[in-house]
């Protein structure tokens, strides 16, 4: 079985500080969070940028800093957001990835409702973001929140935009995706070809428990406060807590964590240029 692979969604789109004031915002606040999640045994830093109010934003200078910020810090694999809370237009979803040439980005492979909102991709969309990614040389997550997202990333790799092996995060139970439920992880892990690689990331209240199930499993565990703002009922969490939760758990049940560079190796990116 492979190492574990821990990522952290450090901050997201939607937590402010007024739900948890350990949600990091600025990216000077998001490298610092992400330092400690390294050193507590996290290799992706999942991130999503944020402008001067603390709103979301796909201002590409903002995800620059934050990208330089944590590369220039830590060997973390970077992992930008292509998601659309902070803006639906296509090209601006894909601009931070023009530019910054990332090594992964989240790429959500269809559209769901989100609790306040349509997510809507169509497949001009998804394709348009596969293809940017595929000429940054950026390896997608592909976001899975149903079933039939699988079978749309695999559409990708026909079309010659996306290359295996792939690499999914099943993302479990959130209002309007998948429930969290063992038998669906076990559904999701094996509806993926078998050189493909897979996380999970459960919100809130199941991300303990399905993170738990990832890992006897051979999947990969993603915490962190986008997906869950405590550590237990009533008490707020840190994204450092939650990544070292699972970091001892993870001991325990004898499965050691991935540093960086042996992600890289895992997911098949290619391996970081000397500086
Ligand atoms: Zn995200």
């Amino acid at each position: 079985m492979d190492k574990l692979i821990l990522t952290v969604a450090l901050n997201g789109g939607v937590p402010t500080k007024e739900m948890n004031p350990q949600v990091p915002v600025t990216p000077e606040e998001i490298a610092e969070d992400a330092v400690r999640c390294c050193r507590a045994g996290a290799s992706i830093a999942h991130v999503h940028a944020r402008d001067a109010e603390g709103k979301p934003t796909l201002d590409p200078e903002i995800f620059a800093r934050i990208h330089e910020l944590i590369t220039e810090r830590t060997d973390m694999i970077v992992q930008i957001s292509t998601g659309a809370r902070a803006g639906r237009d296509t090209a601006d979803r894909a601009e931070p990835v023009r530019r910054i040439r990332p090594e992964m980005a989240s790429l959500t492979t269809g559209s769901m409702n989100f609790p306040d909102e349509v997510y809507e991709n169509s497949f001009e969309v998804i394709e348009a973001l596969a293809t940017a990614m595929k000429e940054a040389g950026t390896k997608p997550e592909m976001e899975i929140f149903e079933p039939g997202m699988i079978e749309n990333a695999l559409m990708l790799v026909g079309k010659g935009l996306a290359t295996p092996p792939l690499h999914f995060d099943f993302v479990m139970g959130s209002r309007g995706s998948q429930p969290a439920t063992p038998r669906n992880l076990i559904f999701l892990s094996g509806s993926i070809p078998p050189d493909a690689t897979w996380t999970v990331a459960a919100l809130a209240r199941w991300q303990l428990p399905m993170a738990i199930l990832a890992i006897p499993m051979g999947g990969h565990v993603r915490v962190g406060l986008e997906d869950n703002l405590y550590y237990r009922r009533g008490e707020l969490a840190g994204n450092e807590q939650l990544v070292s939760r699972i970091a001892r758990i993870a001991a325990e049940a004898e499965r050691p964590l991935a540093t960086p560079d042996e992600a890289r190796e895992i997911l098949s990116l290619k391996p970081r240029e000397p500086e």
